[in-house]
């Protein structure tokens, strides 16, 4: 059983095509430098799903779901997105950006913005939306993250739950098709982390395309259709939640499971 404290209704813009898969990774392989950060990852992804990535510090998780919207380059193998293949072409890295929400560990705010200009920056400028309209769906999902009240405030006078409340609002003012969260609890005080949950958490009942990278076990395990492990740049393991926690398949889950439990 779900439980959720907010309930976002998110409206998804529609899919571009009828294909069920919404990100198919084939034999990609990055590299910074000489370093081998990702080897041969493998993963479909479909609409609708819900996918929790774990694995220890500096096994590669950033740097796979960066690739996804193109924060970060792969050089070997297919990433495509939505029907879209990621190549140098830059209007589709955009056209993919539009549609690929991204919350990260540190908020990543415009200090100097308020709450609502942070939130209808993206909705003005790129989607082209009036700035009336664009207020109008800003304070619709700050309503739905809670926190109408906060929006004249700027993001230095809010607690850190309500940054990352605001910044999974301001993702979800775009309409995204798919939503990216790199740790997004990881660096809130423990009081603050249930309500950033309880967001993800209605977010995922609406039915919206997700890949957490997260340890947060409760939450996996609440919502998580798989667990994808990774350690050292491959996907080690892909799991139910469920058994993935009482019986990984692969000694090295079973040792970063001990580690983290
Ligand atoms: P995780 O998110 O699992 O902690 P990352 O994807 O952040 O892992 O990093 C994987 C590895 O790549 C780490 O060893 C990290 O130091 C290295 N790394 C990450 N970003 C860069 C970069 N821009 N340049 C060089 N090395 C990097
Ligand atoms: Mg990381």
């Amino acid at each position: 059983m779900l439980t959720s404290v907010s309930a976002i209704r998110h409206v998804p813009s529609l899919p571009m095509t009828n294909d069920p898969t919404a990100v198919e990774m084939v034999g990609v392989n990055k590299w910074y430098g000489t370093f081998h950060v990702l080897k041969n990852i493998d993963l479909t992804i479909q609409r609708g799903e819900k996918l929790v990535i774990c694995g220890p510090s500096g096994s590669g998780k950033s740097t796979m779901i960066r690739c996804i919207n193109r924060l970060e380059e792969h050089q070997q193998g297919r990433i495509v997105v939505d029907g879209i293949e990621l190549t140098g072409d830059l209007k589709k890295i955009n056209e993919i950006r539009r549609d690929v929400g991204m919350v990260f560990q540190h908020f990543n705010l415009f200090p100097h913005l308020t709450v609502l200009e942070n939130l209808t920056l993206a909705p003005i400028w790129v989607r082209k939306m009036r700035r009336k309209e664009a207020e109008q769906v800003a304070m619709h999902y700050l309503d739905r993250v809670k926190i109408p009240d906060q929006a004249h405030k700027c993001p230095g006078q809010l607690s850190g739950g309500q940054q990352q409340r605001v910044a999974i609002a301001r993702s979800l003012c775009m309409s995204p098709k798919i939503m990216l969260f790199d740790e997004p609890t990881s660096a809130l005080d423990p009081e603050m982390v249930k309500e950033v949950l309880d967001t993800m958490v209605s977010l995922a009942e609406e039915g919206m395309t997700m890949l957490c990278v997260s340890h947060e076990m409760g939450f996996a395990r609440q919502v998580a259709d798989r667990v994808v492990f990774m350690d050292q740049g491959e996907i080690v393991e892909i799991n139910t939640p469920a058994e993935f926690f009482s019986s990984p398949h692969h000694e090295r889950s079973k040792l970063f499971l001990a580690q983290i439990l």
